[in-house]
C-alpha cells in the first residue's frame, strides 16, 4: 500500500491551513506543490530601465524578464506576491539591498495582513447617493457608511475592523470580499436606502442603473460667478439649480457687478446670502443633485411690481446636462421657448468644463505590531524612522500617504498600484503589499534583521512579473524622500 502524501501546514497567517498535495489554501494564495509550500502569484518587480517598457497599467501577468541580472540595479522588488511571515517575530519574506547612486539601500518587503483596514471612496457626482451616516449594504450586509460630501463628490467609508470582525460572520466575509474587489479595481454593487450604486476604481459610478458622466463644474453660486459674463447680453435671469447652493444671476454679487437689474424672481428655498439659496428641493438624482425633473417647481410667482412680460429666463444644472429656456407671458408665468443659440452654447460650455465623473478608491490601513516586527526587533523604532523621514513607505511601489500622529497609518490610491495587488485571508482580513525602504546604516540603527539581507539580484528570477515603474509615482529609491538628502 502506498503511503498517502502528508498535508503540509501553511504558517503564513493565523488560519494555519493544512494543504494536501496539489491543493491550495483557504486564501487561494498558497499551494502545496509536491510537498513544497508555494506562493501562487509571482513576485512583482518594477523596472526603470528605459529599454524595457512594459506598460504599467496593462500588466496581464506575463513576464518580460530577459535574464539580465544587471537589471537588478534598476529593479525595485515590490511586496506583491512576496508572501507573509507569521507569527510576528519572523523577519519579512524579503529584505533586499542594492546600491543606489552610491548609497546602500535596503527594502523590507512583505504582504501585510490587515484587520484594521478599509477604503475611502470618492464618487464624482452631484446625484444623491444616500444621506450622511446612512449604511452601505452589499448582499444585504452593512459594509460601511456615507461620509461628508466633498466639493462635487460624495464620499463613502467602507470596511474597518468593526465590519470585518465586530459583526456577524457573514458581515465580515461580505465586507472583506467587497474591499478585496474594490482594491483590485473590480466593480462592486451596493445599496444605500433605495439607491443602487456600482462602484469601480477608475470608472464612472453607476447610480440607479445609469452611468454618471460628468462631475459638476462647481456649485450653483460658483457657476453663476464663472459664466455670468457669457449670459448678461443674452438673457434677463439665470438660475443654476444645485442641491447644495442654487445660484440666481440678478441677485448674485456677479450679477450686481455686471449691472443685471432685479427680475422679481422668487426661489422656493432658504436664502443664504444674496443670489445663493439652500434646500430648493430634496436631494435626488434629478437636476443638480436635487429630486426635481421640472425646474419650474423651485420657483414661486414673479413679483408683479418688478417682473415684466417677455422676461427671458435660463435654468440650467451644475453640469450643463439639463437646461431649459422660458419667456414670461402676460400673466408673468414662464413659458417654454426655443433657446437662443448663444445660451445653448453656454450650457454646452458648462458641460465642457466639467471633468469626467470617476470613482476613486483609497486603501487605508494601520501597519500593526506584527508587520513592524518583521522589519525590526524594536518595532517602535520603525514608526519613529518613518516619522523622521528616514524610511519611505510604499505599497506595491506606489507612494503611501502616512497619517500624522501615532502608528503607521497608510493611505494609498489603488489605481497607482499594480493590478491584483490585494489578497485576503479568511480571518477575515485583507492582504496588501507594503515596502519599507531606507539606508542600510539606518536599518542597522533601528535594530533591523541584518542577517536576513539579500542582494536584489539574488531575489530576481525568471518567473517574476516585471512591470515598468509607474511614471506618475515617485521612485522609492529617490533620495529626495529622505531627510539625509541634504546632508542632515
Ligand atoms: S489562509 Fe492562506 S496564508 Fe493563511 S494559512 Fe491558509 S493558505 Fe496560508
Amino acid at each position: 500500500m502506498t503511503a498517502k502524501p502528508e498535508k503540509i501546514r501553511c504558517d503564513a497567517c493565523p488560519v494555519m491551513c493544512y494543504i494536501a498535495d496539489g491543493k491550495i489554501g483557504a486564501c487561494d494564495r498558497y499551494a502545496n506543490h509536491g510537498g513544497n509550500l508555494v506562493r501562487l502569484d509571482p513576485l512583482t518587480v518594477l523596472e526603470t530601465s528605459p529599454d524595457k517598457l512594459v506598460p504599467f497599467m496593462k500588466d496581464t501577468g506575463g513576464s518580460d524578464w530577459d535574464g539580465d541580472l544587471l537589471q537588478s540595479e534598476k529593479s525595485f522588488i515590490t511586496a506583491v506576491g512576496a508572501g507573509t511571515t507569521y507569527p510576528d517575530y519572523k523577519p519579512a519574506p524579503f529584505i533586499v539591498s542594492q546600491e543606489v547612486e552610491g548609497v546602500d539601500m535596503v527594502t523590507v518587503v512583505t504582504e501585510g495582513i490587515f484587520s484594521y483596514c478599509g477604503v475611502k471612496v470618492k464618487i464624482d457626482t452631484d446625484r444623491h447617493i444616500g444621506h450622511e451616516r446612512e449604511a452601505v449594504l452589499v448582499d444585504g450586509e452593512p459594509i460601511g457608511h456615507v461620509m461628508t460630501s466633498e466639493y462635487g463628490s460624495k464620499m463613502l467609508s467602507l470596511g474597518g475592523v468593526d465590519h470585518l470582525t465586530g459583526g456577524s460572520k457573514k458581515e465580515g466575509r461580505v465586507t472583506c470580499d467587497a474591499l478585496l474587489r474594490l482594491c483590485n479595481r473590480e466593480p462592486v454593487e451596493m445599496q444605500i436606502g433605495d439607491i443602487s450604486l456600482v462602484v469601480q476604481a477608475g470608472q464612472p459610478p453607476v447610480i440607479n442603473n445609469e452611468p454618471e458622466k460628468l462631475m459638476r463644474v462647481g456649485c450653483g453660486s460658483a457657476t453663476i460667478g464663472m459664466f455670468a459674463k457669457q449670459w448678461v447680453d443674452h438673457v434677463d435671469e439665470v438660475v443654476v439649480v444645485d442641491d447644495h447652493i442654487t445660484g440666481v444671476l440678478s441677485e448674485h454679487q456677479a450679477g450686481k457687478l455686471l449691472d443685471v437689474p432685479p427680475t422679481g424672481i422668487k426661489i422656493l428655498g432658504r436664502r443664504s446670502t444674496p443670489g445663493r439659496y439652500f434646500r430648493v428641493a430634496e436631494p435626488g438624482t434629478g437636476w443638480g443633485g436635487t429630486d426635481i425633473d421640472d425646474p419650474l417647481t423651485i420657483l414661486g410667482p414673479f413679483n408683479a411690481k418688478i417682473a415684466w412680460q417677455g422676461l427671458r429666463l435660463l435654468m440650467v444644472s451644475t453640469t450643463g446636462e439639463q437646461y431649459a429656456y422660458f419667456v414670461l407671458d402676460a400673466d408673468l408665468k414662464p413659458q417654454p421657448a426655443e433657446i437662443p443659440s448663444a445660451l445653448k452654447r453656454s450650457a454646452e460650455r458648462i458641460a465642457e468644463n466639467c471633468e469626467p465623473s470617476l470613482c476613486s478608491v483609497l486603501f487605508m490601513a494601520g501597519a500593526g505590531g506584527s508587520l513592524r516586527a518583521g522589519v525590526t526587533e524594536n518595532p517602535v523604532r520603525l514608526t519613529k524612522s518613518v516619522k523622521d523621514s528616514l524610511t519611505y513607505v510604499s505599497c506595491g511601489g506606489a507612494e503611501a500617504y502616512i497619517w500624522p500622529g501615532g502608528g503607521i497609518t497608510v493611505m494609498v490610491d489603488v489605481m497607482e498600484m499594480p493590478t491584483g495587488s490585494f489578497g485576503y485571508v479568511p480571518t477575515p482580513a485583507l492582504v496588501a503589499p507594503i515596502e519599507f525602504t531606507l539606508r542600510k546604516s539606518d536599518y542597522a540603527a533601528l535594530g533591523g534583521h541584518m542577517e536576513e539581507i539579500r542582494s536584489t539580484a539574488d531575489v530576481l528570477a525568471a518567473d517574476n512579473r516585471t512591470l515598468s515603474h509607474n511614471q506618475s509615482q515617485p521612485h522609492p529609491h529617490d533620495h529626495r524622500h529622505y531627510r539625509w538628502k541634504d546632508g542632515s
